[in-house]
Parts: C-alpha cells; sequence; structure tokens
C-alpha cells in the first residue's frame, strides 16, 4: 500500500487533498496538511493528482 508523503517546502495550503481524503489527509494550524491515516482506496494517486505544487509523493511500503 503506497503512503503519502508531504513536501512542506511545497505545500501552500489549499486544503484539496483534505476535502478529497478526509481519512487520509487533515489540515492543522500551521496550514500544511498532514498525513494521518493509510490510504485505503486509490492509493492516494488522486490527491497527488490534484495537488496544484506537487508536494505530494507517493512511497511504497
Ligand atoms: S493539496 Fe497539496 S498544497 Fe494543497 S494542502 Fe494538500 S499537500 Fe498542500
Amino acid at each position: 500500500m503506497a503512503k503519502p508523503v508531504i513536501d512542506y517546502d511545497l505545500c501552500e495550503g489549499c486544503a484539496s487533498c483534505a476535502e478529497l481524503c478526509p481519512e487520509t489527509f487533515e489540515m492543522r494550524d500551521d496550514e500544511k496538511a498532514y498525513v494521518i491515516g493509510d490510504c485505503s482506496g486509490c492509493d492516494c494517486e488522486e490527491a497527488a493528482g490534484i495537488c496544484p505544487t506537487e508536494a505530494i509523493t507517493l512511497e511504497e511500503d
């Protein structure tokens, strides 16, 4: 199963990933997205694809 990893130099806090996969991504007070769970459905390829700054990469277990 792929695990999403966020590059905090690139994340601009748009929240698109958290809206798409709220069980996997959570926005915090610093307006960055955090990975809070495993991706069970789409392997987060969709979330990686919608990130406008390409901050999400997928790491294989
Ligand atoms: S979609 Fe990308 S830029 Fe937007 S909050 Fe998620 S990681 Fe950050």
